[in-house]
């Protein structure tokens, strides 16, 4: 497996290989990597020729400089992890590798070069994290022009990133996004790699998280149709829990509104994300699940 650390040398690579004829699949992180990201990986294997990681802690898409500097960083780890799984090339960078000459004095991207993520950034995690999706639709546009691959992966986990990754896509004629299933543990706790950062007290909380999804799901299943009484059902059970909830939600997935859709549902995906217990500072979870 290549280990890239300069954006160039990674686009050269990647260039090389398409210049071939040669199918890449590529998965973008941020590192620290555990099942869910190997899934892709392996998913990505299978589909393609080869396939090309990047794990770059995008600043852009932080709205908290304390979340950005306690994120986990094990590149050591990741890179064996990632040689396991069919991986020919890893590469990371820093922000003005991605966008030279594209940064201000302190360092930042200039206003003009960030990416409109549209509209179903509107709502929930756009709501709670201002200027996330941008950060997002930022560099993975970036991302997609430095590696031009046949198909690119996603986690179902980050459902609206999942929109939002997928317009972008679309808007600039491919690469084809692929969504894969979310990863769990047994006990339901999506895997993530913020969950190393989870005190034990929080990890118990972290549990209500799924279970309050998973009894939304059951309700669907015996007929409910309705949004709010599906979400207040996750609320229920949220607040047997020590969370702190920002938003305990249904969507229909078919059209996304930053509302809360009125009409009965035909469609519906749940989506949570509330604040537990960490060993320093409060851990930011999402979660979500299709209920049709
Ligand atoms: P991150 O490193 O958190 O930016 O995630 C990189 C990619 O892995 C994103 O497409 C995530 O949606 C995906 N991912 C993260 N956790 C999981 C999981 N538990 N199951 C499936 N995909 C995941």
């Amino acid at each position: 497996m290549q280990r890239l650390t300069e954006v160039s040398s990674a686009q050269a690579w990647c260039r090389a290989l398409r210049a071939r004829g040669e199918s890449l699949g590529f998965v973008a992180t941020m590192g620290f990597l555990h099942e869910g990201h190997l899934a892709l990986v392996e998913q990505a294997a299978k589909d393609n020729d080869h396939v090309c990681v990047s794990i770059f802690v995008n600043p852009l898409q932080f709205d908290d400089p304390a979340d950005l500097e306690r994120y986990p960083r094990n590149m050591e780890g990741d890179a064996s992890m990632l040689e396991g799984a069919g991986c020919a090339m890893v590469f990371g960078g820093t922000l003005e590798g991605f966008f030279p000459g594209q940064l201000d004095e302190r360092g930042e991207l200039l206003p003009e070069h960030l990416v409109d993520p549209g509209s179903c950034a509107l709502g929930l995690e756009g709501e709670y994290r201002r200027g996330h999706f941008v950060g997002v639709a930022t560099i993975v546009q970036r991302l997609f022009e430095v590696v031009e691959p046949t198909r690119a992966y996603f986690g179902a986990k980050d459902y609206q990133q999942c929109l939002v990754v997928s317009e972008v896509g679309r808007r600039r004629g491919g690469p084809e996004v692929i969504i894969s299933p979310t990863v769990r543990e047994a006990s339901g706790l999506a895997l993530s790699s913020r969950n190393a950062r989870l005190a034990a007290a929080g990890r118990e909380q972290g549990l209500f998280i799924s279970r309050a999804l998973f009894a939304a799901k059951e309700l669907w299943q015996q007929g409910e149709r309705n949004a709010g009484i599906l979400a207040r059902r996750m609320q229920a059970v949220l607040e047997e829990s020590e969370l702190e909830v920002e938003y305990a939600a249904v969507r229909n997935p078919e059209h996304w509104s930053p509302e809360e859709p009125q009409a009965a549902l035909s469609q519906a995906v749940a989506l949570i994300a509330a604040k537990a217990q960490g060993q320093n500072g409060r851990v930011r979870l999402i979660d979500n699940m299709q209920l049709s």
